[in-house]
């Protein structure tokens, strides 16, 4: 049974202008704003349109359009920040965090684009 879409998550809040964001770029089936709580230097979250819960979700139910859209533009926001390692830049880190073991605060889709600092290994031990 797949999890319900909650329509009063703050990103499908976001989504319907109810509240202010700070906007890195948009498409039409896309937004990006920067994490109110940056934990790097370069910290955007890139959000699909759609009412999608997590990547799984997303990569299963999306159109293609949706999912070209989504990823051409996290690739997008890479490079115009500077931190593509094919350009020059020094790296970054894409997360997708799903449910409770990924510790998703917010059920609706994201990634976090983490760079412009070094950002230590991928998780503690645990
Ligand atoms: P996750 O744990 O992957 O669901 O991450 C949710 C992220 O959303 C966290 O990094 C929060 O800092 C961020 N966040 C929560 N509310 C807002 C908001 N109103 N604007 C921008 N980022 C937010």
């Amino acid at each position: 049974m797949p999890l319900a879409y909650d329509d009063q998550n703050i990103f499908a809040r976001i989504l319907r202008g109810e509240i202010p964001n700070n906007t890195v770029a948009e498409t039409e089936f896309t937004l990006a704003f920067n994490d109110i709580s940056a934990q790097a230097p370069v910290h955007v979250l890139v959000v699909p349109k759609g009412a999608y819960t997590c990547h799984d979700d997303f990569m299963a139910n999306a159109s293609d359009e949706e999912i070209l859209d989504f990823t051409r533009l996290t690739a997008r926001i890479i490079a115009d920040k500077g931190l593509s390692p094919g350009q020059g830049g020094e790296g970054y880190r894409v997360i997708g965090n799903a449910g409770r073991d990924g510790v998703q605060e917010v059920p609706h889709y994201h990634l976090h684009i983490l760079g412009g600092r070094p950002l230590g290994r991928m998780l503690e031990k645990g």
